[in-house]
């Protein structure tokens, strides 16, 4: 009843809070360590098996600063996460996530909830800010090759009149396929890209920990419908 009459009186209905963006990052960090291991062998098969332990640092990290953010808007916490990854994960990973995070922030600069256009804006943003930093293109087998397809699901969704939670479900299945898509893929950019023709035939690992990424925020917005 209260929804029905906020949704009356503000046109506002479908929102994403603060509260559940700073659940996002705590799923996003548990899944992290539950699948530190795995993102590490990984890229022990077409890296230099670290990135599970870079996002595991990076994101410890994250959680010990949360607290210092807990009453602040969406761009001030996604803002923290952003410089906490870029001054503590080396690689490839730190800069590229720490890029993500720095634009998403910029798009949620004072607010305590987001849209369903905001939200995909956010998303889009943080996109952009990996294809601006790493350069690399649809294919190179990267983290782009599921946070694009993700994008561009998200928007359909969108399109088709789809809320939050139902558009993030659509974005997610289309990841998952995305992820295994890249199995196949010949690396282009980053240390994967030394091995040439046998960085074919492995899933890529930055690829899987942006699925993750996706994942959290989908069960962040479920859990708290
Ligand atoms: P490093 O390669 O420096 O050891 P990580 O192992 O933490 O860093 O991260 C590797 C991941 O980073 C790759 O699996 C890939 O998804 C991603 N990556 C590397 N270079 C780029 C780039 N130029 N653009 C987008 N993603 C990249
Ligand atoms: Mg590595």
């Amino acid at each position: 009843m209260h929804q029905y009459t906020r949704q009356v009186c503000d046109g506002v209905f479908d929102m994403v809070t603060q509260a559940q963006i700073l659940q996002w990052l705590k799923i996003f960090e548990s899944e992290i360590e539950q699948n530190k291991e795995y993102l590490t062998n990984l890229d022990a098969a077409i890296g230099d098996a670290d990135h599970g332990i870079n996002m595991s640092r990076g994101f410890k990290k994250v959680m010990s600063q949360l607290p210092t953010v807990t009453h602040q808007d969406i761009g001030s916490i996604l803002k923290t996460v952003s410089m906490t990854l870029i001054s503590s994960v080396g690689g490839a990973s730190g800069p590229l996530y720490g890029t993500l995070f720095l634009k998403a922030s910029s798009v949620a600069a004072g607010k305590q909830e987001l849209t369903t256009q905001e939200l995909l804006e956010l998303l889009q943003a943080g996109l952009d800010g990996v294809l601006q930093r790493g350069k690399a293109q649809l294919e190179d087998k990267t983290m782009v090759d599921v946070l694009s397809p993700a994008v561009v699901a998200f928007r359909q969704a969108i399109e088709e009149g789809k809320d939050s939670l139902a558009a993030m479900q659509q974005a997610v299945a289309i990841s998952e396929q995305a992820l295994e898509n890249t199995k196949p893929m010949l690396a282009k950019k980053g240390r994967a890209s030394y091995l040439g023709e046998r960085s074919i035939g492995h899933q890529d690992p930055g690829a899987t920990s942006s699925y993750l990424m996706l994942r959290s925020l989908l069960k962040s917005i479920k859990d708290s419908e």
